[in-house]
């Protein structure tokens, strides 16, 4: 029997979700639909509810959700529970059971794809939001050497580090990004919103080690302005959330099916495709010339 699952958000239209599970379900030969739903702001526990009553058996959460369907979980992971957030619903076991996989999935990435091991990097994560939340404690398991918190306000990435603290068992320290002066790391993750809006963050001169990675946990079809400035300022190797995207995900696909489908194939068949995409839009950009407001 085909088995049911869908991931909520709004918007929802633009999201990979539906794309990446189908590419695993045909992959691992799993029967399954994955429709991408869109909830009302105010309507995620009875989209939710309404999903429960067709059967649906599992579900991924997007913004802005995913404190809300933390809130409705009968059952929580660890990590969950840590994060205070669920992208990952099980609700076939008369319940729901809620997960966390965007740490599994950014830790993934950075470990296996990447070839970047954790274990004793200096690590500055920048944001103190959801997504920062969601990934703190699988970075803290990765052994880094330190971690440290920058966020535009300060006191919340103050109160973050002052949450998880006591489980780390390393230095973590938090503040605003005029802390950062005179300090340099192995790794810059960027969690902030910031590359949405293309606007660009206040790092100091000097903060990326030698050999230093920088990574974008948001992603497009061309470099992100987060990358683009790290790129200047000496980073030796960017990457964006694609891949996150992805790991995450096949974390999910797991949890459902109990089977981790391989990633790499469909990480760069999604790669290939947003590369088309912005090479089709600067020809179609070249062949329009320069827009009128431009012109003498
Ligand atoms: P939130 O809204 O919860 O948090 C936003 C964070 O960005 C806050 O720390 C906020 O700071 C900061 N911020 C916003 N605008 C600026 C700015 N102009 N300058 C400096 N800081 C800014 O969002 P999330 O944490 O949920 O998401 C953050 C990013 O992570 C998004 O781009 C999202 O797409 C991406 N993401 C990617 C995933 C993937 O799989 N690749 C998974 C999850 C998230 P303040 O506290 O001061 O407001």
């Amino acid at each position: 029997m085909t088995s049911l699952y869908a991931v909520f958000g709004n918007p929802i239209a633009h999201s990979l979700s539906p794309r990446i599970h189908r590419a695993f379900a045909e992959q691992t030969g799993v029967d399954l639909r994955y429709e991408a739903r869109l909830a009302p702001l105010d309507g995620f526990a009875a989209a939710l509810g309404q999903f429960i009553a067709e059967g649906g058996q599992g579900a991924n959460v997007t913004l802005p959700f995913k404190e809300t369907a933390f809130r409705l979980c009968d059952t929580l992971s660890p990590r969950a529970r840590r994060a205070k957030a669920v992208n990952t619903l099980g609700l076939d076991r008369g319940g729901i059971a809620g997960d966390n996989t965007d740490g599994a999935g950014l830790v993934r990435d950075i470990e296996a794809n990447l070839a970047y091991p954790l274990a004793g990097r200096r690590i500055l994560l920048l944001g103190a939001g959801g997504a920062a939340r969601g990934v703190l404690l699988s970075l803290l398991e990765g052994r880094p050497a330190c971690l440290h918190l920058a966020n535009r306000s300060p006191a919340k990435a103050e109160a973050l580090a002052a949450e998880f603290a006591p489980a780390a068992p390393l230095p973590l320290l938090g503040g605003g990004f005029e802390a950062l002066a005179g300090q340099s790391f192995d790794l810059v993750i960027n969690a902030t919103s910031a590359s949405l809006g293309g606007e660009a963050l206040p790092l100091p001169a000097g903060l990326f080690a030698p050999g230093a990675l920088a990574y974008d946990m948001m992603y497009g079809k061309g470099e992100t302005p987060f990358l683009a400035q790290a790129r200047q300022a000496g980073a030796a190797r960017c990457a964006d959330g694609l891949g996150m995207l992805v790991e995450q995900a096949a974390e999910a696909f797991l949890i459902w099916r109990g089977i981790r489908p391989a990633t790499a194939p469909l990480l760069a068949e999604l790669r290939a495709e947003l590369r088309a995409e912005l090479r089709a839009e600067l020809r179609a950009e070249l062949r329009a010339g320069p827009s009128p407001a431009a012109q003498p």
